[in-house]
């Protein structure tokens, strides 16, 4: 198996690593068990000024860490940049707030008055992460459970190589106990001897559907605990009394920020009939100021895809979209020649329930458009699908929008703000969007043993 990191502006390679040996593995797994073992007499708060000190390192050096994202996977600088400061602020409001999170709980009964619950570590967890933001991704899974005293063993996506080592490089920097975060370059053999080892007691993949199956199998035939951030088809609804500005300034930089490979992101725009040509009108007025561009200019607004796969595989989506019966109303759906992963936006309409691609998360700059004309066509739509990851509503009717917010089908739903996930916030999905949820308190508690104790 292959780690490699190929700059998709160029197409040039820029840096490859061979892959972990199973004596590494077999070390790593070793030594994470002993920092679980530590770490599960040792105080909360060690860890948290670890926490803080490791949100300071990404903090101070913002370009370093950035620059991995630009040359690994495209992203334009600027959002690079955002994508560290998000990093750092997660692993602060860990080691600021967390021991609150971890206080024990009465559980007080008839027979037993005076029970309680506390919340343990379990052992070793394995963090599989995908690309689209290689370091937040990481953090939201590491830092919870590093709070908590659990060892995290991180398999990377094989594209961003770099990034796996920055955020190495980041916790040795600040000392953090060996065995605590360990970077491997597993294949996926590996990842399975892994998932099947004793001492490991958890699994959270964050990636596609296909590799949910596959990871929450072999979870389940060693009886691991797993949590499954999955992919979405998201619906961004524009009511008829919402600010319309703010509305489609909000809807394109939903759908174009980091070249529109967000999991939880507008793909679905759901506009009032009311209110539609005139939305349309300030909508692509916006998607034409996105042009592509050399992500590491800070002029640049459109970055190209994560690679050169990336761009075939969206590709050939769209023809399959348009075959099914889908039509194009803004945009050039033929594919941008050169060494760059680029992809034109796209504004699409006409996706029918009986398209064969209806259910397909499209990763990149193509959105979906609908003419709605009551609750009931939007609830139709956003609930007629196989993803529950997101959603936004754009009104300034906020007691509105609380009831519409309640009947779809997510995990989570934005009012009058583009959705994004939040350290204070959990964050996850339902349907084929997959289980559990990160950040927040829940995080802490995906991989912990909430354990009672009845006196
Ligand atoms: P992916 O192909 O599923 O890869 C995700 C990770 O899983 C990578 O590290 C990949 O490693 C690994 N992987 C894939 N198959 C595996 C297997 N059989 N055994 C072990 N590891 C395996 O997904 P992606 O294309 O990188 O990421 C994009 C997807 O992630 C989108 O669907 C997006 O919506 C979703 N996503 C969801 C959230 C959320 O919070 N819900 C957040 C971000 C992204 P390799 O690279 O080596 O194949």
């Amino acid at each position: 198996m292959n780690y490699t990191a190929i700059n998709p502006y160029n197409d040039q390679i820029v840096a490859t690593f061979p892959t972990t040996t199973d004596e590494q593995l077999q070390s790593t797994i070793k030594l994470a068990d002993e920092f679980y073992q530590d770490a599960s007499r040792q105080a909360t708060h060690e860890r948290m000024t670890a926490l803080v000190a490791l949100a300071d390192e990404f903090e101070n050096d913002l370009a370093y860490y950035a620059h991995f994202l630009t040359t690994n996977m495209g992203k334009l600088q600027r959002e690079a940049i955002d994508e560290v400061k998000k990093t750092a602020a997660m692993a602060r409001f860990y080691g600021e707030y967390g021991d609150q999170f971890l206080i024990n709980k009465d559980y007080p009964s008839a027979s037993a008055p005076n029970s309680y619950v506390e919340y343990r570590p379990t052992g070793v967890v394995v963090a599989i992460e995908p690309w689209n933001f290689p370091y937040t991704q990481v953090m939201r899974m590491f830092a919870p459970n590093f709070l908590l005293g659990n060892a995290v063993i991180l398999k990377h996506a094989s594209i961003v190589p770099e990034c796996a080592q920055a955020f190495q490089h980041a916790c040795q920097k600040v000392n953090l106990p060996r065995g605590a975060f360990t970077n491997l370059f597993a294949d996926y053999g590996q990842i399975d001897k892994l998932i099947a080892d004793r001492r490991v007691q958890g699994v959270a993949l964050t990636g596609s559907e296909k590799a949910g199956r596959i990871i929450a199998a072999s979870a389940g035939k060693a009886l691991k605990q797993s949590t499954m951030e999955l992919g979405g088809t998201d619906v961004f609804i524009v009511l008829k009394d919402a600010d319309i500005f703010q509305a489609a300034q909000a809807a394109a930089k939903a759908r174009l920020s980091n070249a529109g490979q967000v999991c939880a992101s507008a793909k679905r725009y759901l506009i009032a009939d009311e209110i539609y040509d005139e939305f349309m009108q300030q909508l692509t007025a916006v998607f034409a100021t996105y042009q592509p561009g050399d992500p590491s200019l800070a002029t640049t607004n459109l970055a190209p895809l994560s690679s050169k796969n990336a761009q075939a595989k969206l590709q050939q989506q769209v023809t399959d979209v348009l075959a099914g019966g889908a039509k194009i109303i803004w945009g050039d759906a033929k594919p941008i020649d050169g060494p760059g992963a680029f992809f034109n936006p796209l504004i699409i309409t006409g996706m029918a329930f009986d398209n064969p691609m209806y259910d397909t998360e499209l990763f990149g700059p193509v959105a979906q458009v609908y003419r709605i004309k009551n609750d009931a066509d939007i609830l139709k739509l956003a609930n007629t699908s196989n993803h529950g990851l997101g959603g936004a509503i754009y009104t300034q009717d906020i007691e509105h929008a609380k009831i519409l917010a309640h009947y779809i089908e997510t995990g989570q739903v934005a009012i009058n703000q583009v959705l994004s996930s939040q350290s204070e916030i959990p964050f996850g999905g339902i349907k084929d969007s997959g289980y559990g949820r990160e950040l927040s308190d829940l995080g802490i508690l995906a991989f912990a043993n909430i354990k009672a104790i009845i006196n």
